[in-house]
């Protein structure tokens, strides 16, 4: 049985970093960093990752402002909340939950984010900055990942690293922060050809594709290390069936499950090291949130204080 990557552990090492760097900042400018979210409508999922947010912000002194306009507020609407948040000086970063409704054009809003409030990392000028290898903001889940490796003491620079997914906001980014930690990298996605035999090939395989538990004992090279990023909820109890004892007792108990987008029972038999579902990587993303706020008013903070302002 492979090593357990405990996510919950690697997060908490993190927030405990935090802290005094959100009381430095307190004790240097009179205020703590800021973050703002803007939760729109009112699904249920998008409400419990944006109260986790804003509690865990607060938990660590952070000035947290949550601003829920109704699911039918516009584009031109949206966009002006989020210019008067890029002017605001006490709000240090700015996150949009996703997924938007369907009318507003995300693109465009996530686009109008200030890049230097941008924590979630997806405005185009932080997306170049990661692919030229300048400091900029880095998109957190991805973030989060080479945090877990690191501090498990995982090799990356050298390694064979294969990325399943292409996404924006998770597979690309992904790929280019290996990279810039000296892995060889490649990338997969839903046209690769034989998709088994590429995985079989990386020392550190990572799988951002949305599939509950479609990566499994046929594309994993034993002693390999196994990133799983998916967070995929199972209602489906003949699908629960495949995924080992465990998750079927979870299934049976609650009538749904979260899997991953790797086999639970193949991952952890195969792997030399894995990041459970959950448990893994999902705990990782609010603290890189957190990260790259107090970051975001740290550069802020040294650009007022160089000559010439911001
Ligand atoms: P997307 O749907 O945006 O992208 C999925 C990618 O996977 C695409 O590039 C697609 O290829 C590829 N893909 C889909 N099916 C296959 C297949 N059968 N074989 C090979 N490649 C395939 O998803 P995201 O990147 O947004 O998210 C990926 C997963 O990560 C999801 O499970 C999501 O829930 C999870 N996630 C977890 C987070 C966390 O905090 N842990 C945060 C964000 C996401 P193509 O481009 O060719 O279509």
């Amino acid at each position: 049985m492979g090593n357990i990557l405990d996510g919950n552990k690697v997060r908490d090492q993190i927030l405990a970093e935090c802290r005094p760097r959100v009381e430095r900042m307190r004790e240097r400018t009179g205020r703590p960093p800021g973050l703002a979210v803007i939760l729109v409508g009112a699904d249920p999922a998008s409400q419990v990752y944006v109260r986790n947010k804003t509690r865990t912000a607060e938990g660590l002194g952070i000035y947290g402002e949550t601003i829920t306009p109704d699911a039918s507020i516009t584009t031109e609407g949206l966009l002006r909340l989020v210019r008067a948040l890029n002017l605001r000086p006490e709000i240090d970063g700015i996150l949009v939950q996703l997924p938007l409704p369907a009318h507003i054009d995300s693109k465009e809003i996530l686009n109008a984010i200030a890049p230097e409030k941008d924590v979630d990392g997806f405005h185009p000028v932080n997306a170049g900055l990661l692919a030229i290898g300048a400091p900029g903001l880095r998109p957190c889940t991805p973030s989060g990942v080479i945090e877990t490796l690191r501090r498990n003491g995982i090799p990356i620079s050298g390694q064979h690293a294969v990325v399943v997914g292409r996404s924006n906001i998770v597979g690309k980014p992904m790929a280019m922060l290996l990279l810039e930690q000296n892995a060889t990298v490649t990338i997969c996605h839903s046209r690769t050809k034989d998709l088994p035999a590429v995985c079989r090939s990386a020392d550190i395989l990572v799988a951002a594709i949305g599939r509950p538990a479609a990566i499994a004992a046929e594309h994993i090279r034993r002693g390999a290390v196994v990133v799983d990023v998916g967070i995929n909820s199972v209602t489906d109890r003949a699908m629960a069936e495949r995924l080992g004892e465990a998750k079927l007792a979870a299934y049976d108990r609650r009538g749904n499950v979260l899997v991953g987008d790797v086999h639970p029972t193949d991952m952890a038999e195969l792997a030399s090291a894995y990041t459970p579902v959950p448990g893994g990587v999902g705990p990782l993303t609010i603290a890189m949130l957190m990260q790259n706020t107090i970051q975001a008013a740290e550069n802020r903070q040294a650009a007022e204080n160089r000559p010439g302002g911001l």
